[in-house]
């Protein structure tokens, strides 16, 4: 096990798809307790990166470091430190929402009746514990993203990921999700990587990375990259970073 004192730290990362270069030599380092937002377009490869932290899909070169172990030879330890909400829902739509919510905690190995009080708190400061039995099918989207990251949680990982999780959610629901990874943050320290092509989503990171066709264009907090830029808002920032390398957006 290597101890430093990054939560995650990412070396030389590089995946492709047959020939084609979806991540070019990622480095990076999440400290613990930052809100790190990861921003790109469309094809930029974020869910790539994802699939690797998550063990989905092994890198060409390179390793991801999580809590101290690599996902390379250690992923069971590596795996333990890491909750994510997918870019695409997961959440099984015809069990209730207690039912996934058991469901994960079982898969993990979690004690359900150690959980139960938990459960119950995070449902009711979700506005969701008169839903428990319900279907998740019949929640609007944002109530299942809230219980997708509820399951996020249960096991209490070190770092939080989220796949573009804002895709498809109305402002309020957007705003309060933005909210809720923020009050995370503040009172229990989590560490949060957010994807998103949405730069207002990057407007109160601790640091922006900015990824584009692959390649990290700039990695600091906002204000670094507007004076980088020269420009007067972070949206300008970006797109003025990022229109060379991609004339489509
Ligand atoms: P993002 O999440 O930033 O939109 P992705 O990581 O999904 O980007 O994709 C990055 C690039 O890799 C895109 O050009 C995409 O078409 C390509 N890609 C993703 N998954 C595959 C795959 N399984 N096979 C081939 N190409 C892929
Ligand atoms: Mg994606």
């Amino acid at each position: 096990m290597v101890k430093n004192k990054n939560i995650l730290s990412i070396s030389n990362l590089k995946k492709s798809y047959d020939d084609f270069l979806a991540l070019n030599n990622i480095n990076l380092n999440l400290d613990i307790g930052e809100y790190v937002v990861l921003l790109g377009p469309n094809g930029a490869g974020k869910s790539t990166l994802f699939s690797i932290l998550t063990g989905m899909l092994s890198p060409d070169l390179g390793d991801c470091i999580i809590n101290g172990y690599s996902i390379k030879s250690q992923n069971v330890s590596a795996l333990k430190a890491i909750g994510i909400v997918f870019q695409q829902p997961t959440i099984d739509m015809e069990l209730s929402v207690l039912e996934n919510l058991n469901f994960h905690a079982r898969l993990h190995g979690l004690n359900l009746q150690n959980l139960k009080q938990e459960i119950f708190n995070e449902l009711k400061v979700n506005k969701l514990d008169n839903k428990t039995e319900n279907k998740v099918r019949t929640l609007s989207g944002g109530e299942r993203r809230k219980v997708e990251l509820i399951r996020a949680l249960l096991h209490n990982p070190k770092v939080l990921l989220m796949d573009e999780p804002t895709v498809g959610l109305d402002p309020k629901s957007r705003k309060d999700l933005l909210h809720k990874v923020l009050s995370l943050k503040k009172n229990k320290n989590l560490t949060t990587l957010w994807a998103t092509h949405l730069v207002d989503e990057a407007e109160n990171a601790d640091k922006i990375i900015v990824l584009n066709c692959g390649k990290i264009l700039f990695l600091g907090k906002p204000n670094e990259l507007q004076k980088k830029t020269r420009t007067k808002s972070l949206s300008d920032a970006y797109f003025k970073i990022t229109e060379k390398k991609d004339e489509s957006l």
